[in-house]
């Protein structure tokens, strides 16, 4: 296995992602000794590193990890879990009893890693909001010694991510980022790399195959990574691309079959730089994945938009969306107001007019909002969060 330096820990390079156990279609319960199984053989190999959240898995996956890590030492694995500001149930919840309900499902009395889950434009407001008390709530935790090293995981822009960072410069250790060789450039993730590392914090992955879509590639694609290496999996050239990166620390990989566990654990046995071929071919096959709608980002639209719609980050929204429909990608429009979504588009056509590029905003909004309406249902949805955290905190 190999690790990463970070704050006199070794952590495996390689992190195991909580969100995608396996569940009974049914009933929806967890398959716990598929769980154990994976995790015994994750442990063998090296991996200390186990993150989950509040909300995963309707709020049952903190109780599955915790079973499964349950016959191992504390001192020998660390446990990141995330507080649900983007799921707040309509109002200010109790803040420290959902945090130490957490501590109580994962059967421990301090966190290695706690995140602020879900940093986007939306959520932020959420976050620093006064009646909501988040981060003064939270910090405290952390100053009372109930967290070890605190981060966030975050799907905004980059320019937010500057300004948080800015804002809160010292207060964190770490941020986790969707980060692969396709979102390299399509979410800006170069950037967002580049911004964490210059305000001295490490960088966590998330979505580091984009939610499965670089480990199953199509036939043309799978062709040129087989003349790269015939006996490498297309999941092996996507964190390899990633185990390039220094400051990236940890690499989260939701895994929910034992043959995933072996093909990663084969993968962060050694550190194999790619070569400049093989990176050229994955960037290459990164842009031919994308089918962007060429916005430039320069808000000449924005100000004559009488509904005052975000109208590059709902087109960044579409590019992402038609690559592949994932749940990162979903969360993004999950996290504006109702009256910010493509829906609330009125047509008026003031936008194209405004348009150096030519784009036909309305048109691209008008399928953006029939894509998001009838794409896939998750498991986790907004409801099912606000749902957990009213259960737990014996709201109805
Ligand atoms: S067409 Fe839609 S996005 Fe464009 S200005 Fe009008 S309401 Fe705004
Ligand atoms: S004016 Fe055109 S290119 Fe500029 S942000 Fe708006 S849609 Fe994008």
């Amino acid at each position: 296995m190999i690790y990463s330096d970070f704050k006199g820990m070794k952590l495996s390079r390689l992190g195991f992602g909580c969100m995608r156990f396996a569940t009974d279609p049914e009933t929806g319960a967890i398959d716990q000794e598929k769980v154990n199984a994976m995790f015994d053989a994750a442990i063998a190999a090296g991996v200390n590193y186990f993150d989950t959240a509040y909300p995963y898995l309707n709020g049952n996956s903190e109780l599955a990890m915790a079973e499964a890590l349950s016959k191992y030492p504390r001192d020998s694995y660390y446990i990141a879990d995330k507080f649900p500001g983007h799921s707040m149930p309509g109002g200010p919840v109790d803040n420290v009893a959902l945090f130490m309900r957490s501590l109580e499902k994962c059967r421990t009395d301090y966190f290695d890693f706690y995140l602020f889950h879900n940093i986007t434009e939306w959520s932020v407001k959420i976050y620093e909001s006064e009646s909501y008390h988040i981060l003064p709530d939270i910090f405290r935790m952390r100053d009372e010694g109930r967290i070890r090293h605190l981060g966030f995981s975050f799907h905004g822009g980059k320019e937010l991510l500057e300004e948080f960072l800015t804002k809160y410069e010292g207060e964190f250790d770490f941020v986790q980022i969707q980060c692969n060789y396709l979102d390299w450039t399509l979410q800006d993730a170069k950037e967002k790399y580049d911004i964490i590392t210059r305000h001295g914090l490490g960088v966590w992955v998330m979505e580091p195959l984009r939610g499965g879509k670089l480990a199953r590639l199509n036939e043309t694609n799978t062709a040129r990574l087989r003349e790269l290496d015939p006996d490498a999996s297309a999941a092996s050239f996507g964190f390899r691309f990633l185990q390039d990166l220094p400051n990236i620390k940890v690499i989260l990989s939701g895994m929910n079959e034992l043959f995933q566990v072996e093909d990663n654990i084969r993968t962060f046995a050694e550190h194999k730089p790619l070569t400049d071929k093989e990176r050229e071919v994955l960037l290459d096959m990164a842009e031919g994945m994308k089918s962007s709608v060429p916005c430039t980002g320069c808000r000449y639209c924005c100000a004559g938009c009488p509904m005052e719609l975000n109208i590059p980050y709902l087109i960044e929204c579409y590019n992402d969306l038609k690559v592949d429909y994932s749940l990162g990608s979903s969360m993004r429009l999950d996290a504006l107001d109702p009256d910010k979504l493509p829906s609330a588009c009125i047509g008026c056509g003031q936008c194209s007019h405004a348009c150096p590029q030519g784009i036909d905003v309305p048109a691209v909004l008008a399928e953006l909002s029939d894509l998001y309406a009838k794409g896939p249902k998750w498991a986790v949805t907004a409801k099912s969060r606000e749902e957990a955290i009213r259960r737990d905190l014996h709201m109805d």
